[in-house]
């Protein structure tokens, strides 16, 4: 059995098959991802944690064909909007050939995104919804 490790603490739990964690300004309303300390919009202080859209529009993305840090090519990352008006740039699952398009929903998952260490390093990624 090979330990799993969390990417990074709080960017996202395992609730409702997985969604990501982000925070709201209780003044103006705006969100963040990763979870800001402050509104950069209003510099209110009163942000609070929300758990954000599992299902997002794909803003964009590439097709990684070197070899990166914890990446084997091809893989691919990219640009997810969520509806509460966040870009996300994470992973994407590649699953057939090249199957991504600008504008197709996304849905997150949480699953392995690279082994270190003998450990699993568990994080987000955008797959085709
Ligand atoms: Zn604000």
């Amino acid at each position: 059995m090979v330990d799993a490790v969390i990417v990074r603490e709080g960017l996202f739990d395992d609730a409702e098959g997985g969604r990501l964690l982000g925070n709201k300004c209780a003044s103006c309303g705006k969100v963040y991802f990763p979870k800001a300390s402050f509104c950069f919009s209003c510099f209110g202080t009163n942000v609070e944690e929300v758990a954000l859209s599992k299902r997002g529009k794909l803003y964009s993305y590439t097709i990684g064909r070197m070899p990166s840090t914890h990446f084997q090519p091809p893989y691919a990352v990219g640009l997810v909007d969520l509806p509460e008006g966040v870009r996300v740039f994470a992973p994407l699952k590649l699953t057939e050939a090249d199957t991504f398009r600008i504008g197709m929903d996304m849905a997150v998952v949480i699953e392995e995104l690279w082994q270190e260490d003998g450990k699993l390093i568990i994080g987000y990624k955008f797959k085709p919804a």
